[in-house]
């Protein structure tokens, strides 16, 4: 299997002249593809480690794997039954069965002294070695046993119910291509050959910050006015699903010296760093200044909804995103702009994100001009959408995907068939 590089098919676009000099209200927005490309072409691969092959599902290999050898590496029976010479059974049948000497039974496990002369057979279990001389092996279920005489009632053909020394694979064979995601099966066949660590790459070290002087720790007691910090444990999750490390790095008050140091230190110690909160335009927004003081802002503003006020900047050659602070909007913008960050990161091939058509439950207006995404739930094969404020989590609780509503249509009718990515 080939992997598709996510961002390559994104169009260039041109950037807004420096978005972070800009300190009008407005947001000059960019295309959710041309975010994509930029963030991709910072992003940098995150290197190789090796793991125990236990630990190693779901991860990305970074090496080609060979057959080292061949597998299973000797001729073996495919089914319980008696190794036979397929040449001593070309007229056996029901009413005429072929008589074979039984000359004992193949041991699992062992080849040791197992032969087959004309005129003889041997029982042999699923799996065992094939005796030298036996050509074929005829299923119990066509055989009779009458002490050392083993009756065949069908003829035997040549190779029959044998897997061959290399049927599996053969020594030096190319099993899996660099950049193919190990699933257990594929862990089995490592096992089969022999690995017992193998190279994968490393999962991107992501950190989290989350900014808002209203925020407090999941384990407070919110007073009026506070919530709890719901950003980051969503994130964390997030990202622990895409295959990434998550790093905290706690809440800052909207304080931009604050902001500004933690950042700093995030950004040297992660491979990309992600800031909730803040990233909008009002003057109590900090995200964008604080990267500017550190790095730069390449991008204020995507042509999403929600999504719209995400930052795409970076300090040294660490990417940062500055996610919405709507714990939906932000979960949103994970899903689109960040999970293509971490494929890339960590050179795992496109088409991660799982998707489920279904039809329309209901008629869905479009806002102009905007690319819009819009929470559903599926079920019995249809798409409802959960209407409601981007600030609420139990329609985001309630929803099994996001649905594109895309800019220039009319909106999507009841009954037409959709594309549903699911969380
Ligand atoms: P902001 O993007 O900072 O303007 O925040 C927009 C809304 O999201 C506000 O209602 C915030 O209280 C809320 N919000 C921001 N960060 C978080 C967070 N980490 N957890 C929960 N809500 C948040
Ligand atoms: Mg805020």
């Amino acid at each position: 299997m080939k992997q598709n590089d996510f961002c390559g098919n994104h169009t260039e676009e041109k950037l807004p002249d420096t978005p972070s000099r800009n300190k009008g209200y407005f947001f000059s927005v960019v295309s959710l593809d041309t975010a994509i490309g930029k963030l991709c072409s910072i992003a940098h691969e995150t290197g190789t480690e090796s793991v125990p092959l236990e630990e190693a599902d779901g991860r990305v290999l970074a090496e080609p794997i060979y057959a080292s050898s061949d597998i299973p590496g000797f001729d073996r029976s495919w089914k319980d039954g008696y190794a036979v010479i397929a040449a001593d059974t070309p007229r056996a049948s029901e009413a005429a069965p072929v008589l074979l000497t039984c000359a004992g039974t193949v041991e699992m496990g062992s080849d040791e002294n197992d032969f087959v002369a004309p005129g003889q057979c041997r029982y042999i279990p699923t799996g065992g070695v094939l005796p030298k001389g036996a050509d074929a092996v005829v299923m119990i279920e066509y055989t009779e046993r009458l002490s050392d005489t083993i009756l065949v009632r069908r003829p035997a053909v040549l190779g029959e119910n044998i897997i061959r020394r290399d049927e599996d694979f053969h020594a030096g064979d190319s099993i899996f291509e660099a950049g193919w995601v190990l699933r257990p099966q594929d862990i089995g066949v490592l096992a089969a050959i022999g690995k017992t660590f193998v190279a994968v790459m490393s999962r991107p070290r992501i950190g989290i910050i989350s900014t808002g002087r209203e925020l407090v720790g999941v384990d407070a007691t919110p007073r009026p006015g506070q919530v709890r910090d719901v950003n980051a444990s969503l994130i964390a999750a997030m990202l622990i699903r895409k295959g990434a490390i998550p790093i905290q790095y706690g809440i800052v008050s909207d304080d931009l010296k604050h902001l500004i140091n933690l950042l700093s230190t995030a950004c040297r110690e992660c491979d990309a760093v992600l800031v909730s909160g803040g990233s909008s335009k009002d003057e109590k927004d900090i995200t964008a200044t604080a990267i500017e003081a550190c790095g730069t802002v390449h991008i204020h503003g995507i042509s999403l909804a929600p999504g719209k006020p995400t930052i795409i900047g970076s300090v040294a050659d660490t990417p940062v995103v500055g996610l919405p602070g709507h714990p939906a909007s932000a979960c949103l913008v994970l899903l689109l702009v960040v999970s293509p960050l971490l494929q890339v990161m960590e050179k795992r091939p496109a088409g991660a994100s799982v998707t489920i058509k279904a039809r329309m439950a209901e008629n869905v207006p479009a806002e102009k001009g905007k690319e819009t995404y819009i929470r559903v739930r599926v079920k019995n094969g249809k798409v409802t959408p959960l209407f409601g404020k981007s600030g609420l989590l139990n329609t985001l609780k309630e929803s099994d995907g996001i649905l594109k509503v895309p800019a220039g249509v009319e909106g999507l009718e009841a009954g037409e068939l959709v594309e549903v990515i699911q969380w």
